[in-house]
């Protein structure tokens, strides 16, 4: 037997039923772009996430593009992103046509410092993005303060990050603007690409709506240079029913993650990740850091449990970002990361038994590596 990183498939098999009956409901209905089916969801998703507007749109990344357009980031503008996040966050300032600032993470937290971010500010700073990564949510308060207090956007990437909680809040309702991404593989997963923002500003979620689908909210009436991203109606009628399902996945997923903190903390060696009291993370990676980080990954391999890095190639010494310059060793926190993470199999369809076969095997490889 071989434990799988992630099963994709796994939430269809738990919800065949709904989700056969709300695709049935789409096809007969004959309407297959945006429509009352999108409409239904993103309310459901802004109630979920305690905000007022939720605009479905075609991926994550859309998202956080269409998410500075709308605030008019453009040339001219920097915007600050942590050196340690997925390609896309980097790619949405550069898509908008601004300057990417990347800033060094906390290397405890692994999200963006606060105190770290106002000496990476210019007079051309428009905007400040946080990543909730691995789904614990960044230190929000304190960076929207910052952001405040320059008086830049504060916009929070948490396609990591679906039903987590800081101080009780949920992540949606906390910065000015929040995206997410409902690839198949994140918390709340459709059966292609889809993506949304939540605001609780009425002007930039209209102008949102407008972006996604050619610069118009009455056909063939086009106001603004806009794009075709619009959440695909039977992902959203199929995330509607996932929606519903969501709180208890990641309860599966934090009991799977307190599993780990209890049978993995006292091994030599392996850093797991922080457990901060205010916070309430979607736990969608369970990332450790171990010093020989690729020999502990090839003797898990070797016990047939099978890991994944997020990420090994950090932005700054990407092929696709060349053009900024940067040389080994100029963004170390990031970079020490980028050598050290390792994620282990969590998600709320891993069984009993493959979690202690997780344990068992992580336990034997530090043994085995150390
Ligand atoms: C997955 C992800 C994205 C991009 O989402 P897509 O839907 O794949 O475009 C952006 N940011 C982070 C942190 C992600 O994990």
């Amino acid at each position: 037997m071989t434990v799988p990183f992630l099963d994709v498939g796994a939430s269809y098999r738990e919800l065949k039923e709904d989700i056969d009956v709300a695709m049935a409901r789409v096809l007969d209905s004959g309407w297959f772009v945006l429509g009352e089916e999108v409409e239904r969801f993103e309310q459901a998703f802004a109630a979920y996430c305690d905000a007022t507007h939720a605009v479905g749109v075609g991926n994550g990344l859309d998202a956080l593009h269409l998410a500075l357009r709308a605030a008019g980031i453009g040339p001219g503008d920097e915007v600050i992103v942590p050196g340690n996040t997925f390609i896309a966050t980097a790619l949405a300032v550069t898509y908008a046509g601004a300057e990417l600032v990347l800033v060094e993470p906390d290397p405890v937290t692994h999200n963006l410092d606060p105190n770290a971010v106002p000496a990476a500010m210019t007079e051309k700073t428009a905007a400040i993005i946080a990543v909730d990564l691995y789904g614990m949510p960044a230190d929000l308060y304190a960076l929207r303060r910052v952001a405040r207090a320059h008086g830049v956007l504060f916009i929070e990437d948490a396609a990591q990050a679906h039903g987590a909680r800081l101080d009780g809040a949920r992540v949606g309702s906390i910065a000015d603007v929040t995206t997410f991404s409902f690839y198949p593989g994140k918390n709340l997963g459709a059966f292609g690409d889809g993506g949304a923002v939540t605001t609780n500003d009425e002007a930039l979620a209209s102008k949102l709506r407008s972006l996604r689908n050619y610069g118009s909210t009455v056909k063939y009436h086009h106001d603004d240079l806009g794009f075709n991203s619009r959440l695909d109606t039977l992902q959203a009628a199929i995330l509607g029913v996932k929606l519903a399902h969501l709180d208890a996945w990641n309860a599966r997923r934090a009991a799977m993650a307190r599993g780990y903190r209890e049978a993995l903390g006292d091994l030599d060696g392996l850093t797991l990740p922080e457990w901060p009291d205010d916070r309430q993370g979607s736990w969608h990676l369970f990332v450790v850091r171990h010093r020989r980080r690729d020999a502990l990954r090839q003797a898990l391999r070797d016990r047939s449990v099978a890991t994944q890095i997020h990420y090994p190639i950090p932005v700054h010494l990407t092929g696709a970002y060349a053009n900024l310059g940067y040389r080994e060793g100029q963004l170390p926190v990031t970079e020490d990361l980028a050598q050290q993470v390792l994620s282990l199999p969590i998600s709320p369809h891993h069984s009993d038994e493959e979690h202690r076969m997780v344990v068992d095997a992580v336990r034997a490889a530090c043994a085995e590596v150390s």
